[in-house]
């Protein structure tokens, strides 16, 4: 999306799920749909899996380089999630927000946590699974993992989840397709927020409001 002055500034969404709650997907497909929505790219110490692209899925930096941004002050946010860092760059957030885009983060609570002190107007959605037998079942279809790698997914699941209620949505994807309606109406929620549509139809509302 290129940039226009005039456009009102975009919506900041914080999305947070547990793994195996399907949020990738989720985000994924609601990036097809929606025109003007944007994905963040996060920058991560961890090393790229099978398929994932510098650039595209992450900006993969090694420990020295990511350390060097936090000093640099270059990160809207960052945390440690199990053992990598990850962070937001507060440059490339902004100026996309600037130029109108709506724009997505998918990060965990100890991130969202910090966004919302710094930017209080963002908006934030927790996405569940339906049921921890789901839950369990989810995390184990991923491959041949030992129980006890299993388990440990699983109570790293339960210790995000049970930040849900900072946030300001809930939903529960038990149906994907339905998942995805509630995410996309929450989105279209706030393109309907007055202060932006004040701004759109600045003229329209001036033509309206004559006396
Ligand atoms: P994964 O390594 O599986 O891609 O992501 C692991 C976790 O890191 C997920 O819960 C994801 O939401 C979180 N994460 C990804 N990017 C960021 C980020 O920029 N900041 C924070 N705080 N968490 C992130």
């Amino acid at each position: 999306m290129s940039s226009d002055p005039t456009a009102p500034r975009g919506t900041l969404f914080i999305v947070s799920a547990p793994s195996g709650a399907g949020k990738t997907s989720l985000v994924r497909a609601l990036l097809e749909q929606i025109p003007g929505l944007e994905l963040s790219v996060s920058s991560t110490t961890r090393p790229p899996r099978p398929g994932e692209r510098d650039g595209v899925d992450y900006h993969f930096l090694d420990e020295a380089r990511f350390l060097e941004r936090i000093e640099s002050g270059r990160f809207l946010e960052y945390a440690r999630v199990f053992d990598n860092l990850y962070g937001t760059s507060q440059d490339a957030v902004e100026a996309r927000l600037d130029a109108g885009a709506d724009v997505i983060l998918e990060i965990d609570w100890q991130g969202a946590q910090q966004v919302r002190r710094v930017l209080p107007e963002a908006v934030s959605v927790f996405i569940l699974p339906p049921s921890r037998e789901e839950l369990h079942r989810r995390l184990s279809e991923r491959g041949q993992d030992s129980a006890e790698v299993i388990e440990r997914r699983l109570a790293e699941a339960v210790d995000e989840m049970a930040h849900f209620s900072e946030y300001d949505y809930l939903v529960i994807n038990d149906d994907f397709t339905r998942a995805l309606g509630e995410l996309g109406t929450l989105i279209g929620a706030q393109r309907l927020a007055c202060r932006r549509q004040q701004c759109l139809h600045a003229d329209r509302l001036a033509e309206l409001l004559a006396r």
